[in-house]
């Protein structure tokens, strides 16, 4: 099968013939129908985070389950799947406790560099990410890394809520638990911050206020259920927010991954309010607050994944999509093959797009 291969960080992607084994006992192979460009996957590439190389990357995806393992008993060949990196063994401490995106059992959510699901005709180990390796014509994944959905949802729409729409919605039902008539403010209206802005509407969030130096997807979000649009170009993006709501939001999510950002997210808080860091700040960086603002209860936190329960969360995302609630049509920006791979990627970096997707069977 094809595969686009990271050989090297800041090289294009290269397809290469590569191949997974059968099914291991509680392994799904799975045909991959949609994978989409994620941020993260950039991040890996520009090499702001370590990873193994070389290795196929691809963490957003939706496939039909092809073989299926001889104790796997979740899915059977046919059924439709959207993939999650957030594996999770189900036995440890967090799994056990309900938190399944922090699960520590590694034989299962497996470490970079330690899974032999890839191989191909050199001699140097291919390595999978993140468990999933998306950008591929087929995938070995744990059976606990996917969720089944209903054959009615079209798999272009569902691949994106396997990272995208999760990560954002996620980070305000689950991370910061919004509830209604809270005001709430998204900083960056990429694919995660517009699954935020939809996820807020959802959660019934009075205002919601979308940040963004692009128009068109300020525009977008408006439509997402954004009340409140700010453009960092008109000046200070916090003294707006502030001077919008009369001093501050309830909740702040910072969805890009940058320190100025972060700082901001925090800065942008009422008294008693709570910032959540949804992007991937650069490893090694370090972000600064002021002190002060810990006096009036101000809290900042982490998500990951949006602290998902997917096989909970993302069947009921689908039912959203088909009552016209979560506006999943309007994340996609392109529909590429696998081989033009390399220009979706430049034109994210150009900020140009909501989401691309690799459609496998074009
Ligand atoms: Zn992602
Ligand atoms: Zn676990």
């Amino acid at each position: 099968m094809k595969a686009a291969v990271l050989h090297e960080v800041n090289k294009p992607l290269v397809i290469e013939d590569v191949s997974v084994p059968n099914p291991g006992p509680r392994e799904v192979l799975i045909r991959t129908r949609v994978a989409g460009l994620c941020h993260s996957d950039l991040h890996f590439m520009e090499g702001l985070y370590p990873h193994p190389l070389p290795a196929v990357l691809g963490h957003e995806s939706a496939g039909v389950v092809e073989k299926v393992g001889s104790d796997v008993t979740y899915v059977k060949p046919g059924d439709h799947v959207v993939t999650c990196l957030s594996v999770f063994c189900g036995t440890c401490d967090n799994c056990t406790t309900g938190r399944t995106v922090l699960c520590t059992d590694t034989t299962v959510k497996m470490l970079p560099g330690a899974s032999n699901r890839l191989s191909w005709a050199r001699s140097e180990k291919l390595n999978q990410f993140l468990n999933l390796s998306s950008f591929a014509e087929q995938m070995l994944v744990h059976e606990n890394a996917i969720v089944k959905i209903r054959k009615d949802m079209p798999l272009e729409l569902a691949a994106l809520i396997g990272c995208g729409v999760i990560t954002g919605y996620g980070a305000v039902v689950n991370t910061a638990k919004v509830t209604a008539g809270e005001t709430v403010a998204v900083i960056g209206c990429g694919g995660v911050g517009m699954a935020a802005i939809n996820g807020a509407a959802i959660a019934g969030a009075g205002r919601i206020i979308a940040i963004d130096t692009n128009p068109v997807k300020l525009q977008l979000a408006t439509k997402l259920g954004a009340t409140d649009v700010v453009d960092p170009r008109n000046g200070d993006v916090v003294q707006q927010v502030r001077e919008l709501t009369s001093g501050g939001v309830q909740h702040s999510f910072e969805v890009l991954g940058r320190k100025e950002t972060a700082e901001q997210a925090f800065a942008m808080l009422a008294a008693g309010g709570t910032a959540t860091i949804v992007g991937m700040i650069p490893f090694g960086q370090k972000i600064e607050l002021h002190g002060f603002d810990f006096l009036r209860e101000r809290k900042i936190q982490g998500s990951s994944m949006g602290s998902n329960h997917f096989r909970v969360d993302m069947p009921r995302l689908v039912e959203f999509y088909m009552r016209g609630k979560l506006h999943l049509e309007d994340w996609i920006s392109a529909k590429l093959k696998l081989s033009e791979i390399n220009e979706g990627f430049a034109a994210m970096k150009a900020g140009k797009t909501v989401r691309s997707v690799i459609m496998f069977d074009a």
